[in-house]
């Protein structure tokens, strides 16, 4: 999609400090990061937002699921455990219109999961 930011990070014309990356999920970190390891991982399919998941997409995001995991293992929080978060839509305080799941970890997050 023309204008997307992760679409352009995707096609290198943007540059990211990529984690993983395979033919259809990529993972980079987060350029402002909310604790000490916040990464980002995507499809490199443009879905807009969780509400845009069709029965299409279930291996798919199914998929980033086991890439979480390895970017946590790859990362060094997979032992002390982290947090994943994505946000839908305008209450749910979505920025970035590519579908996108946080991996938030590195530190003991607070116990609260809304601010
Ligand atoms: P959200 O509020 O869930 O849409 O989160 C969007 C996230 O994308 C924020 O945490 C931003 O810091 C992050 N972000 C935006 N642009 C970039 C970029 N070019 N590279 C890495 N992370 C980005
Ligand atoms: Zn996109």
């Amino acid at each position: 999609m023309e204008n997307c930011v992760f679409c352009k990070i995707i096609k290198k014309e943007i540059p990211a400090e990529i984690v993983y990356e395979d033919e259809e999920i990529m993972a980079f970190k987060d350029i402002n990061p909310a604790a000490p390891v916040h990464i980002l991982v995507i499809p490199k399919k443009h879905i807009e937002k969780l509400t845009d998941i069709t029965t299409e997409d279930e291996m798919l995001i199914g998929k980033i699921y086991t890439v979480i995991n390895k970017v946590a293992e790859k990362m060094g929080i997979s032992e002390n455990g982290f947090r994943v978060i994505a946000n839908c839509g305008e209450n749910g305080g979505q920025e970035v219109k590519h579908i996108h799941f946080h991996i938030l970890g590195g530190k003991r997050l607070g116990d609260k999961i809304v601010g």
